[in-house]
């Protein structure tokens, strides 16, 4: 049988390694610290594939390889976290010295991590707006340039394949957070990106059950990925693993339906009178959509929305009734969330009409979320 392109095929047999666990078809969770060696000749000969459990099990390395092939990635490693993947793709290129631009809308502990504990190993940072040609901005030093598109809170696109022409002509790296897409609407790599990274604990995981990170190298990036991670002692547990590998088999089918409540929500909002303007770059009205149309293949069910300049209780008064949209942090479960959004800016001020919520549509009937936002909106303006 041929190998497919589609991605629903694809997922359903990514990383799987059933001649090796019985015919099993999940590998199931390995827990292991130590692993045994058949003998003298074994421990002090040529590396086996399984060393030490820091360093993968067949669990790990399922989840890495499915990945890999999803990414069209050399190499990738998990992490702990989203933003443990983010800090070690960071690490991996930068050195005391060097220089980072930063997009000014990535997520914003990814901005923490930048000023407070890069800053401490003498990497400088600057930011730029989402949108801006960044050849200006590269300096002698420069090592490394890190986007998100679409950011987080705004939503703002960026030409990848643009930022990675410049930044590539000046000797500098591009590493990605690509959580908004997730490998199955754009593939970083195959845009010129040199380090794909993803909070597994989102889409991947789908399930509001785990925290997991990747990064995702390519062939001159991922020898310098592996070492980083191996030095730092960084490992991410056989039951995480197996969780994101659950979550991925069912990817493109969470995703479709994300993506099509995500819309009709954006829709119904932007033609609200409450409504002062949706950020959602798959609108035909966004000012990103032309990129995410040309580089994209789908879009998620995470979006913004400002409202109309309203006072603070009545905001809180639409949030506090809302019967399906939970409020807290993260996204990309089977859930529906919504956060008022708190947008941190240095390199250029975003202007916003009103207050910023921050909308991911889960895998409820659509209609129930339109009536609870409406109910919502009316909330809003009897408090107003
Ligand atoms: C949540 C998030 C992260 C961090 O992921 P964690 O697993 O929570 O550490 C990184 N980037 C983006 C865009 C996110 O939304």
């Amino acid at each position: 049988m041929g190998k497919s392109d589609k991605p629903e095929t694809k997922v359903i047999s990514l990383g799987r390694k059933s001649s090796e666990h019985h015919g099993v078809v999940n590998t199931p969770v390995y827990r292991a610290s130590t692993i045994l060696y058949p003998d003298y000749a074994a421990i002090t000969g040529p590396e086996p594939q399984y060393t030490y459990g820091r360093r993968g099990t067949p669990t790990t390395r399922s989840f890495e390889d499915a990945i890999s092939e999803l990414e069209g990635a050399a190499r990738t490693v998990t992490v702990p976290s989203g933003l443990n993947a983010i800090a070690t793709a960071i690490l991996s290129v930068c050195n005391a010295g060097d220089h980072l631009l930063v997009a000014d809308n990535a997520y914003g502990p990814t901005r923490t991590f930048c000023d407070r504990t890069l800053a401490r190993f003498g990497v400088s940072v600057d930011y730029y707006a989402p949108g801006d040609d960044i050849a200006p901005l590269l300096k002698p030093n420069t090592k490394a340039v890190f986007c998100e598109s679409p950011g987080s809170l705004t939503f703002e696109m960026q030409d990848i394949p643009a930022l990675a022409k410049a930044a590539h002509a000046h000797g500098a790296s591009v590493l990605m957070d690509n959580t908004w897409a997730t490998p199955l609407f754009f593939q970083p790599l195959k845009h010129g990106v040199d380090l794909s990274i993803q909070a597994a604990t989102k889409y991947v995981g789908g399930h509001a059950d785990v925290m997991l990170g990747y990064v995702s190298a390519n062939e001159s990036h991922a020898a310098r990925l592996h070492e980083t991670h191996g030095n730092m002692g960084l490992y991410a547990s056989g039951d995480d693993c197996f969780l994101a590998l659950r979550g991925l088999r069912t990817l493109p089918v969470r995703l479709a339906r994300h993506q099509e409540t995500g819309l009709t929500l954006a829709r119904w909002l932007a033609a609200r009178p409450e409504v002062a303007r949706v950020l959602h770059p798959a609108l035909e009205s966004d000012p990103g959509h032309a990129l995410w149309k040309r580089d994209f293949t789908g879009a998620c069910g995470l979006f913004g929305v400002i409202l109309k300049p309203a006072p603070e209780k009545a905001v809180a008064a639409m949030v506090d009734g809302l019967a399906h949209f939970g409020l807290g942090w993260s996204w990309g479960g089977f859930e529906s969330l919504l956060i008022p959004a708190h947008i941190k800016r240095t390199a250029r001020a975003f202007q916003a009409e009103g207050p910023v919520l921050r909308i991911h549509a889960g895998l409820e009937d659509a209609g129930d979320l339109i009536a609870d936002l409406e109910q919502g909106l009316e909330r809003l303006r009897s408090a107003s």
